[in-house]
């Protein structure tokens, strides 16, 4: 790493809620293959971070860049488009279709529009999507999540849905992949699992940046770490080194 064109970059970004700086001048950069991890006390930044890399957030000041473009301020179904997917602390699933039908949305979505239009038009179309099918069946198998196809996600145990969520996250083989809290609920089976996950999830060359307060999973599963507190990075890099930060351990003695 440290070669080529980092492929996130923010620079600068300030998010202001009325009287609160919820992001104050934040800059990191993610080189591709990555696994960064983002710690922080409860209210550090790191949910607003996501929103305004994600797109959900127009930053009140500073850049985005993502694939050496600036897309500051696109939407997140531009930025879907352009290779950038996410996941939700609180699960984001269709609850009433099955697993494959929500892979299937997933897979769709990346060639064609917003999910709104599920709710105009039956699943069925994309039912009849032979290729589609091909491709929602491989992520199922790929994910451990064939024998649950035909479920409804709110039908599953918590970390089989976490899983569909993050299956759907990947069904559209993005190059950026935020994961936010995905271990929260989980037991310590299900996190190891989700640990094995996230890393074949790098290996198929996909770069990964999750939010996370389970550290024994951060530590381990993460190359570099960014911490942030009030709104500001206060320490970056390799996991050994943020840990014995001054800076990092008061921050979180104080959480
Ligand atoms: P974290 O994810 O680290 O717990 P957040 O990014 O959720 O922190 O929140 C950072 C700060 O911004 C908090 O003080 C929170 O209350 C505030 N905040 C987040 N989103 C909004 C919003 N939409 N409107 C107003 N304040 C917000």
């Amino acid at each position: 790493s440290g070669t080529g064109t980092p492929i996130l970059t923010v620079s600068a970004v300030t998010m202001r809620f009325r009287g609160l700086k919820a992001l104050d001048e934040v800059s990191l950069t993610v080189a591709p293959g990555e696994i960064r991890g983002v710690v922080g006390p409860n209210g550090s930044g790191k949910t607003t971070l996501f929103n305004v890399i994600s797109g959900l957030y127009r930053p009140t000041g500073g850049r985005v860049e993502f694939l050496g473009r600036d897309l500051t301020g696109s939407s997140p179904y531009r930025l879907a488009r352009a290779g950038m997917s996410r996941t939700f602390q609180n699960l984001r699933l269709f609850g009433d279709l099955t697993v494959e039908e929500n892979i299937l949305v997933a897979l769709d979505r990346s060639r064609t529009l917003g999910a709104w239009r599920y709710l105009l038009g039956p699943i069925a179309v994309l039912r009849q999507d032979r290729e589609l099918h091909r491709r929602a069946r491989d992520v199922l198998d790929r994910y451990g999540l064939t024998e649950f196809a035909a479920l409804a996600p709110k039908s599953l145990p918590y970390g089989i849905q976490r899983r569909v969520e993050i299956a759907r996250a990947v069904a559209a083989a993005p190059s950026l992949l935020l994961l936010d809290e995905p271990a929260a609920g989980l037991n310590g089976e299900e996190v190891r699992q989700l640990s094995e996950i996230v890393r074949s999830i790098r290996d198929s060359g996909v770069t990964v940046i999750i939010i996370e307060h389970n550290m024994g999973l951060v530590m381990s599963l993460c190359e570099r770490i960014t911490v942030l507190a009030g709104g500001r990075i206060i320490a970056e890099g390799e996991p050994a080194e943020v840990a014995r930060t001054p800076a990092v351990i008061e921050a979180y003695l104080g959480d």
